[in-house]
């Protein structure tokens, strides 16, 4: 039988975020840098390719299963706090879908245009007072010893007929968030973030992330 490979974390690790996206590991840097200055997040907060963490299959049929799925891997994998998170759109006349399938709705994983695509043709017809949509988060935390937490944050709005704005990815040049004028994909990453699903599940968490850290220290 083969011996496992020990993970080997960075000096100074603390929190690893399940993710290889860069602009998620950014934004819950700086959520942590203002509620613990004394924190050294740049050290601290690591993403899952510098301590070599596992792919997990997401087979949740919840966000929150998968992403507390994701946070516990994690955690067990490396002996560090893990942070993850697992979203999507949810559309009311498709009664939540593409949810948790929204990265692979066109068959693909990952293939934002053809996603995109697939849901405006699906929805061709559907009047403009019954495009209501939420984009959806779902951001847990696990600790090496079993402990873990998850935060749920909503963006509602309105699905538009055509994509408007480059910015952002995914869905963003569909859906209009609620009071405002601008697609998600015309707002500023720090204007989104605001409102943001991930940005208020993230800041949901940081309360019970900073007593983890607390409590690990
Ligand atoms: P994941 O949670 O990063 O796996 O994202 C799942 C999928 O949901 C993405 O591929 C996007 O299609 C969609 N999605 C999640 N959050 C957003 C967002 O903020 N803007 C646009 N699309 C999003």
């Amino acid at each position: 039988m083969s011996t496992p490979t020990a993970p080997v974390a960075p000096a100074g690790a603390r929190v690893v975020l399940a993710t290889h996206n860069a602009g998620k590991v950014r934004e819950l840097r700086s959520l942590l840098a203002e509620a613990l200055p004394a924190l050294d997040v740049e050290t601290a907060v690591v993403d899952a390719g510098a301590v070599g963490a596992p792919d997990v299959v997401e087979d949740g049929v919840t966000f929150e299963q998968n992403a507390l799925k994701k946070a516990r891997a994690v955690a067990a994998h490396t002996g560090l706090i893990a942070v993850a998170d697992d979203s999507g759109l949810a559309v009311d006349v498709l009664g939540g879908a593409p949810g948790i399938f929204s990265a692979r709705w066109a068959g693909r994983h990952g293939d934002d245009k053809a996603n995109l695509e697939l849901l405006l043709a699906q929805l061709g017809d559907v009047p403009d007072e019954h495009r209501g949509a939420a984009f959806v988060c779902a951001a847990a935390l696990a600790t090496p010893r079993g402990g873990d937490h998850v935060e749920l944050g909503r963006m509602p709005g309105m699905l538009l007929r055509e994509p408007v704005g480059d910015g952002g990815f995914g869905y963003d040049p569909i859906l209009r968030p609620a009071g405002e004028d601008r697609s998600t994909a015309q707002l500023s990453s720090a204007e989104k973030n605001a409102i943001s699903h991930r940005g208020q599940a993230f800041r949901a968490l940081l309360p019970h992330l900073v007593a983890a850290l607390s409590a690990d220290s």
